[in-house]
């Protein structure tokens, strides 16, 4: 078994934060959260490497998503401010020339063996983060995939994978099996306890268009807006919100793409944070209402923040199933707990330099190192 080791966080010292595992070369990042929510950023990142080709199979469309990841940061900002507590987000930090992390596996990374790597990363992160939180809140975890559309009509677009023409239709007729079956909130539509029906979950009183509406984000589909004309270029919704909502039978995710207008929310610093606190709001809000989510208030624990000095080295020894700690500094006590993606400790030890990891299956895990009881340090390990 070879052991792959890297340092994930150092010392913390007391505010809200969230841990972060890096996919290969950090390509793909996952914002460990602890809140109902999660969202992807797919289309935001500016890396360019070599090793990858330009895309330019099947018609790849490159275009990037401006600021969207510096908007999915204010938005971790503004759940931190009003909870304590962060939401799960998965960034792709490849430019859409390199990857598309919202496209299937082949129209995505277009046959690179790096860019596929970086692409089931990315998957497998938003599978683990909806894992976790649908099991931390009864099944009530709510996903976006978030974006930014470059239409000349400056509102939100929300995608539920109905198409413009669809959306047209009466409410009467969206609220049939055949729409309700085709939608990314269908087991929204069964499960929530405020009685609405699908039409009113994408246009009603308390739909999120017609909250971030009323907020004075313009929004479609939504009360005032409740279908864009056909010749306006909606989006409708892509390959994340269809893969990772309720719209795939097997997942009880709720969720949509939320496609976010240049002027007044992705152009500036205090657009992005304006907007961001508006929509986290409305955000718990919509899930109270909904779903009577009461969203956490995370403590916040004062933890003294120690010197710089490494108090324990981590290393792999690659010829045997062990991974070697050794301390250096004259702590009484090391807590080690191997912790999986999910959550689920599967090895603890107390003051020993050495653990033996023959039974833990192939996959990625976190080392948690607790010093006399307080100093916490987080590493990622990979066992291959
Ligand atoms: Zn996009």
């Amino acid at each position: 078994m070879k052991i792959v080791l890297s340092l994930l966080i150092l010392f913390q010292s007391l505010q809200s934060y969230s841990q972060i595992v890096y996919g290969s070369n950090k390509y793909i990042e996952y914002h460990i959260g602890n809140l109902p929510v999660i969202i992807s950023v797919p289309h935001g990142g500016n890396i360019t490497p070599s090793s990858i080709p330009d895309r330019t199979c099947n018609d790849a469309v490159t275009a990037t998503d401006a600021n969207t990841i510096e908007l999915a940061k204010e938005i971790d900002r503004a759940f931190a401010k009003a909870t304590g507590c962060n939401p799960h987000i998965i960034y792709c930090n490849l430019k859409r020339s390199k990857l598309d992390c919202n496209r299937n596996l082949a129209d995505g990374g277009c046959g690179n063996a790096i860019a596929e790597t970086a692409w089931n990363e990315f998957y497998n992160f938003i599978n683990t983060a909806q894992a976790s939180a649908q099991s931390k809140f009864g099944g009530k975890a709510f996903y976006i995939d978030l974006h930014g559309h470059g239409n000349p009509i400056q509102r939100l677009e929300l995608g539920y994978l109905l198409y413009d023409y669809e959306l047209a239709n009466t409410d009467v007729m969206l609220n049939t099996s055949q729409y309700v079956g085709n939608s990314s909130i269908r087991n929204l539509v069964s499960t929530n306890i405020s009685g609405s029906s699908h039409a009113d979950l994408l246009r009603g009183n308390f739909a999120l268009g017609t909250l971030l509406g009323n907020a004075g984000f313009p929004t479609v589909p939504s009360k005032q807006i409740p279908f864009p004309q056909t010749s306006e270029n909606y989006f409708s919704g892509g390959y994340n919100t269809a893969r990772h909502t309720s719209y795939t039978q097997t997942n009880t995710v709720n969720g949509l793409q939320i496609e976010c207008n240049y002027i007044n929310i992705r152009d500036s610093d205090t657009n992005r944070k304006q907007f961001a606190d508006s929509l986290v709001s409305i955000v718990k809000k919509y899930l109270k209402i909904h779903q009577d989510i009461n969203f956490p208030n995370c403590v916040v624990t004062s933890i003294a923040k120690t010197k710089e000095t490494n108090t324990v080295i981590v290393s792999p020894n690659p010829a045997t199933d062990f991974i070697q700690l050794t301390f250096t500094e004259n702590a009484k006590d090391f807590d080690v707990e191997i912790i999986t993606l999910f959550g689920q400790t599967v090895l603890t030890a107390r003051n020993e330099g050495s653990l033996n990891i023959q039974q833990l299956p192939k996959g990625v895990y976190l080392l948690k190192i607790t010093v006399d009881q307080t100093n916490i340090m987080w590493y990622k390990i990979v066992l291959r």
